[in-house]
Parts: structure tokens; C-alpha cells; sequence
């Protein structure tokens, strides 16, 4: 494999790398705002033209454009490998002026540049080292515009092309230096506890309390956390009540859970669904479920990760494989069964954090060993 090929190519490329990198940055794209989001699918179709990749936009009411590009020969005996990024970020509109564009220490830094604008820099540059070196086999990159609120629009797009392809390789950050092989899925509830108000002191015993009915509930399912097994059950907003001196009426809280196994999923969603109040008086509703299903470390991903680790080798790099907690697109397609290798993008910190930055030193080497993937990979 012509490693040193590739990250030639790259690291000659690199100024253009850098500046698109910003330039992606400095157009903010909150999943929230479709046409903030659409600015940077403009952006990123030009990038994708001009390699003579085919794009389509695949609109949405709600959200920003799903932008799907063609690259390579279209008829082709080797299976198509599916490039996985978002263009949105978690930032607002107006963070920029806050948190602006610096390059200082060997860093980049600015609101998504970790997570995940470098990560589709990274890959257009991958493509285009490929083109350079006649290496192109077919490639879809899917740019997705609602994965920071849980791709509610995109997944079933995701979910048909992932289905076409034999390998997916998910741009988002690395996991310190470590490609990412396993994910955990990802569930969100919202329960609602709706009581009976009355006056604290004149009429308590009239009342029924949706605080104390939820806090019986926080108590149950936090039980329900067991770290060593990898199901974590955490309530993490909760809100009721009106003043101290009234019975409280309604009360409504935010649960996050987290799933290694894809059985605990079903059996997580009936124990949410099973759960009653203590105080008949009291009303429970819910709504929400498990919404990404988990990453297993399955056999297709692992010869993928063992391939990655020997195309970096060749580069005089050790590649480290790591699991984690967080959810992302990855969840998806690896749910279906197609190889799913995770974590490919760029090395830094502080996703979703004021310090978010990306390491530069690592750019050339890690979009060489993308493209080297893509090439390599059955
Ligand atoms: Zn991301």
C-alpha cells in the first residue's frame, strides 16, 4: 500500500486543507437553523463539484439539507465504502464573535472545528488524494445536517445508503489517538407527573405532590444504573412546582440512558414503560425510548480497525482502538450489520466545550490513513 504516496499527496495539499478548515468553521450551522446549516452545505458543495463528485440534497422541512456525493467509477467490482459526517454543530448563531477562529500552541480552534468540520475537510482531502493518484474505487460521503439532536430527519437516508456500502467510515473526532470500534446506544425518556395543586396551609391534604410522585420515580430508575454491565440511567433536568407554599401540580423530568448490549434495549424501553406512580392521584405520561442503538465491537469492524493499525504502521504510527459512551451516526449503520469503523477524523479536545480545538500535527497523517482506508478496505 502506498502510504508514503498518499501522505505525500496530503501533506502537499495541506495549505488548502488548513484554509477550508476555517473556512468551513466560520460559517456557523446550528442543527436547529436549516438555512445556517444550508450555508455550509453550499459551502461544502463547491468542495465536492469541484472533485466531480455527483451531490444530491436531499431537502427537509424541518432541518438543513442531507448532502449525498458520488465519487469514483460508478460501475466498479469492489463495494462502495460510505464516508459519514454532519454539518451542524451544538453552537448558536453568535458564537463566533465569542469564541472566534485562533490558531496558536499547534492548534485550531473555534465552535465545531473538532465535531466535526475538520473530520469533512478531512475527507474531501482524502478523496482528492485518491483522484491524484488514479487510487478511486466508488465512495458515497453523506453529509448529514441533524446529528447533534439525533438525526431524527437523516437516519433513515443514512440508514438506506449505509445498506449499499460494505464499509462506513464515521468522521467524527478520535478518541485521544484511538480509532473508535464500539459505541454505546444512546436513550432519552421524558416522564411527566401531573398531581393535584392545593394550599400548603389551608388545604394540604387535598393535595397530591408531582414533586414527591417524581421524586420516588428519580429515586426507581437511577436503581437502575449498573456501570459494570454499561447501563447508566441518568435524570438529568427536572422541573415542577410553582411557589413553597402550594402543593405542586406538575413536575417533569429528562432522562438519559445508555445501553452496551442491543437486547438491554427492548427490555429498558418496558421498564420505562412499566413504571407507575406510587399515588394513585398522581398521573404519569411519558414519551421517548432508545434512540440510537449501540456500536457493537463485531468482527467485520475489528478487521477493519486491524487493517487501519497496519496502513498506520507503515507510517511509523501506533493506532489504539477505544470504546465509548457517546452515540453517533456510527450507531446506525453498525446496527444494521454493515462495518462500521468510528472516530476516523480529526485528533483533539473540548467537543461541544469552549476549549473545542483540533491538534494540526495530526491532520496530514490521519486524512492519509483515511484515504489509505478507503483504498484498502474490502
Ligand atoms: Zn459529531
Amino acid at each position: 500500500m502506498a502510504m508514503q504516496e498518499l501522505a505525500k499527496v496530503v501533506r502537499a495539499n495541506r495549505a488548502r486543507m488548513y484554509a477550508r478548515i476555517r473556512e468551513l468553521v466560520e460559517v456557523e450551522s446550528p442543527s436547529e437553523n436549516r438555512e445556517a446549516v444550508n450555508r455550509a452545505g453550499n459551502v461544502a458543495e463547491t468542495w465536492i463539484k469541484a472533485l466531480q463528485g455527483h451531490l444530491k440534497r436531499h431537502k427537509s422541512a424541518l432541518y438543513g439539507d442531507v448532502l449525498e456525493a458520488r465519487f469514483g467509477p460508478a460501475r466498479s467490482k469492489r463495494g462502495r465504502v460510505l464516508l459519514l459526517g454532519h454539518l451542524d454543530t451544538v453552537w448558536p448563531i453568535g458564537t463566533l464573535a465569542k469564541m472566534p477562529w485562533r490558531e496558536t500552541g499547534g492548534k485550531f480552534w473555534g465552535p465545531g472545528v473538532l465535531d466535526m468540520k475538520a473530520g469533512v475537510v478531512m475527507a474531501l482531502e482524502a478523496v482528492a488524494a485518491l483522484h491524484q493518484l488514479e487510487m478511486m474505487r466508488p465512495v458515497t460521503l453523506l453529509l448529514n445536517s441533524d446529528e447533534e439532536i439525533g438525526s431524527p430527519a437523516s437516519r433513515a437516508i443514512t440508514e438506506r445508503i449505509a445498506r449499499e456500502c460494505s464499509a462506513v467510515f464515521v468522521l467524527e473526532p478520535a478518541q485521544g489517538l484511538a480509532y473508535k470500534t464500539s459505541r454505546k446506544g444512546v436513550g432519552h425518556f421524558d416522564l411527566r407527573v401531573r398531581g393535584v395543586a392545593s394550599h400548603a396551609g389551608v388545604d394540604f391534604e387535598r393535595g397530591h405532590s408531582a414533586l414527591l410522585e417524581m421524586a420516588r420515580l428519580v429515586q426507581q430508575v437511577s436503581a437502575w444504573s449498573n456501570p459494570p454491565t454499561g447501563i447508566t440511567v441518568n435524570v438529568g433536568v427536572i422541573s415542577g412546582g410553582t411557589r413553597s407554599n402550594v402543593i405542586a401540580a406538575e413536575c417533569r423530568a429528562e432522562v438519559d440512558v445508555r445501553i452496551v448490549k442491543a437486547g438491554d434495549a427492548t427490555r429498558m424501553e418496558r421498564m420505562f414503560h412499566s413504571l407507575k406512580t406510587t399515588d394513585k392521584a398522581c398521573k404519569l405520561t411519558m414519551s421517548g425510548g432508545i434512540n440510537r442503538p449501540p456500536m457493537e465491537r463485531k468482527p467485520g469492524t475489528v478487521a477493519l480497525f486491524r487493517k487501519a493499525r497496519s496502513l498506520a504502521k507503515e507510517m511509523g504510527l501506533v493506532l489504539e482502538e477505544a470504546a465509548t459512551g457517546g452515540g453517533s451516526d456510527g450507531n446506525f449503520t453498525a446496527a444494521l450489520g454493515v462495518p462500521t469503523l468510528d472516530g476516523m477524523g480529526a485528533v483533539g479536545a473540548g467537543a461541544h466545550a469552549d476549549h473545542e480545538h483540533v491538534v494540526v500535527k495530526h491532520l496530514v497523517e490521519r486524512t492519509a490513513l483515511l484515504a489509505g482506508m478507503i483504498a484498502a478496505a474490502d
